[in-house]
């Protein structure tokens, strides 16, 4: 690494105090600040004197993300990014557009250590964490490509849905959260973002204690503890029971609903009596299901279904009284599954641009 602040990191307070230490006034810091969460690089806050960029570029760093690489679908506009780290490594965003805005869907790790059999972020294992400054640097730069196309949107909702696992890099996701909401920041509110978590339980739990509330996705995938062990190791280390009831203080503490993830695989987990043992697991939670139908990653051995299989699923869960939904399928021709368009630049060895 280079050894510069990434100051993108910091708190507004936090940054008013680096600048005081670094002999400016901590005016210039939060000058420095806001123009951070516009997306600036020093050589483009004007309102700082001409050496102080020079001088404040030589020492940190205010953008600590690029976009690497972009591919746009041709399907519905949605822009698949490959993400430039300082350090060289790599990491995928996806940019949605719906009638309520623009929602991004941000790595939280470079690669994953949770194993689950059908994913791709998780082949190599974890390379490391990603900083707090690099998350919300990951929405600095899709909100930069929006303002470069003319658009009027910036990103206005975030799902933590890209790889890495959320909650097995706490320490800083917790501060990208505080700085979402930070006054002179973006000011996202919490009720666009989106964690979603493979069951990590004491996490979960410290969690719903952090007046944070963001919406809390769990990735189910699967109706009971033996199915679930056979596609995500992490099954062996915490039960069902365990992951439902540590939602049941989550939906108690902030109030809001909790959406189960479902992806659905041929001959797995995706026949009517799973729909309705899930059921009964799920009865009288503030819940809502999400199915997905598995996106099939050529280095695994799991097989997609069939739509018809899907709407069966679907009804049954609705016949239960459980609310749930098929997720709509965005950007299918880009490598929208998690992982797989770094994957295929890591093993094309392509450069950028
Ligand atoms: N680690 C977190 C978030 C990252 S993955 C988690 O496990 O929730 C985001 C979602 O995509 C998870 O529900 C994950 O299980 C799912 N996913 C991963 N690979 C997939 C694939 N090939 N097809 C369908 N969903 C997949």
């Amino acid at each position: 690494m280079s050894g510069k602040t990434e100051l993108a990191g910091l708190t507004e307070a936090e940054t008013a105090a680096w600048a005081k230490e670094h002999g400016m006034p901590a005016f210039r810091g939060r000058q420095i600040f806001q123009w951070i969460h516009r997306g600036a690089d020093f050589s483009e806050m004007t309102s700082l004197p001409a050496d102080l960029r020079s001088r404040l570029a030589e020492e940190a760093v205010a953008q600590p993300v690029s976009i690497r690489l972009e591919r746009v679908s041709r399907i519905d506009g949605t822009v698949k990014f490959l993400y430039a780290l300082a350090d060289g490594n790599c990491v995928e965003g996806v940019l949605m557009r719906y009638h309520y805005g623009a929602s991004l869907c941000i790595s939280t790790q470079v690669g994953c250590r949770m194993g689950c059999r059908f994913c791709a972020s998780t082949l190599e294992g974890r390379v490391r964490d990603l900083s707090a400054g690099e998350m919300l640097g990951e929405i600095l730069a899709a909100n930069r490509y929006l303002q470069e196309k003319g658009e009027k949107d910036r990103v206005s909702h975030v799902v933590m849905m890209g790889s890495g696992e959320p909650l097995d890099n706490y320490e800083n996701v917790i501060r990208f959260l505080k700085l979402l909401r930070e006054e002179n920041g973006i000011r996202m509110s919490l009720r666009n973002v989106s964690l979603s978590t493979c069951g990590l339980v004491p996490q979960m739990r410290q969690l719903a204690g952090e007046d944070l509330p963001v919406t809390l996705c769990v990735s189910l995938h699967a109706p009971n503890d033996e199915i679930r062990r056979r596609t995500m190791p992490i099954a062996n280390r915490y039960s069902m029971d365990e992951i439902l009831q540590a939602c049941r203080e989550y939906i108690e503490k902030t109030g809001r609903r909790v959406i189960f993830e479902y992806a659905m695989a041929d001959g797995v987990n995706s026949a009517p009596e799973h729909a309705r043992e899930l059921a009964g697991r799920l009865r009288g939670m503030q819940c809502h299901v999400n199915l997905i139908p598995l996106n099939v990653v050529k280095e695994r051995d799991l097989r997609g279904v069939r739509e018809e299989t899907v709407r069966q699923f679907l009804e049954t869960l609705k016949e239960e009284h459980i609310s749930a939904t098929r997720r709509r399928e965005m950007g299918d021709d880009i490598e929208g599954a998690c992982g797989q368009l770094r994957r295929k630049t890591l093993q094309d060895g392509k450069t950028a641009e």
